[in-house]
């Protein structure tokens, strides 16, 4: 791993989230991948436990948030804005460096700290609640927004959530994938949106694969939701050619506009100093004649 590190042969994908109600554009989550030489791509439940227990989780997350800054930061730019969520582990956010990594991610990306989602687990508020609230608050003093990820899967109490800056909740893939089947887990989901609008937190549901999850999830106010219905998570590539080509064509039509404006002050330019020798022809003409005279 620490080899793949050096490498390059980590990367990232990225899945999109839309609002559930009118399918608009709303952020996208980057998600770790491994491209291993002999065994091929392999999907971060194998790794990420592995990196933790190791300790290369912290250089591997700070790869993955500098990185998926740099790039969400480059789509806005080219007239895509978006939200980034990034994953966090409980290791990572119990390293003392991580606020300035945070920090040197959003500064050298130029990605505004608003822009910015970062997705815990319960397990961080059941593990360290202490030291998970103060860098939240950081983090959230920061314009930095908090989201509970795989809700309703941890043991976490109310009043422990309570207590933490979070700004959403995403709802996780085992109670939507049964949401059409299973009256518990609908029950489950109805209660989490419900819990989330009373706390004025957004709700955001993943692993949504069929529309009748979708339109149950729309019926209860799910904000938000992201899953194989609307998308695969994608490499850089795909992500922009889903959204209507690359990120080529603004670039180029900045490019061509710049280039416009250039002819445009030359042609003017020129028009100026034309008038102005032809004025200075006449006066010399003037005054020849008149010295003629
Ligand atoms: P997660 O953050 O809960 O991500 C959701 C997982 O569900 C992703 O798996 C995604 O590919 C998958 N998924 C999305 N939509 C659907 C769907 O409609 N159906 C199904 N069946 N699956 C869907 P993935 O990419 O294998 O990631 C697994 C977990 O690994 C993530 O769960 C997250 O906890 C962790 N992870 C991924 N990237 C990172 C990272 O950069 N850092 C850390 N610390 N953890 C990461
Ligand atoms: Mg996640
Ligand atoms: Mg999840």
């Amino acid at each position: 791993m620490r080899r793949g590190l050096m490498d390059d042969e980590f990367f990232l994908v990225y899945q999109p989230q839309v609002e559930t109600r009118t399918g608009r554009a709303f952020g996208v989550e980057a998600l770790l991948r491994w491209r291993d030489p002999e065994r091929g791509i392999i999907g971060p439940a194998e790794f990420i436990p592995i990196a933790e227990e190791s300790g290369m989780i912290q250089a591997l997350g700070a790869r993955v948030l500098r990185d998926a800054c740099r790039q969400v930061a480059q789509w806005h730019r080219c007239g895509m804005p978006m939200r980034l969520s990034v994953n966090l582990s409980v290791q990572q956010l119990q390293h003392d460096s991580w606020l300035s990594i945070v920090e040197d991610a959003l500064a050298s990306s130029g990605l505004a700290a608003g822009e910015l989602d970062l997705e815990i687990t319960e397990s961080v508020i059941i593990t360290h609640p202490d030291k998970a609230v103060a860098t939240l608050a950081k983090l959230k003093e920061m314009g930095v927004s908090i989201t509970v990820d795989d809700f309703g899967t941890g043991y976490s109490s109310l009043s422990q959530l309570n207590k933490l800056p979070i700004a959403q909740l995403k709802i996780d893939r085992s109670f939507v994938s049964q949401i059409t089947q299973n009256r518990s887990d609908a029950v489950i989901v109805q209660t989490i949106i419900g819990m989330g609008r009373n706390l004025d937190l957004e709700v955001i549901a993943e692993g949504v694969e069929t529309e009748a999850q979708k339109a149950i999830l729309a019926g209860h106010g799910c904000d938000l939701y992201q899953g194989y219905l609307l998308a695969r998570p994608m490499p850089v590539a795909d992500f922009e050619r889903s959204l209507g080509g690359p990120a080529a064509p603004p670039q180029a039509w900045r490019f061509a506009m710049r280039v416009m404006i250039c002819a445009l002050a030359l042609c003017v330019a020129g028009l100026i100093a034309s008038t102005v020798l032809h004025g200075c022809a006449i006066c010399a003409r003037w005054a020849a004649t008149a010295q003629g005279g």
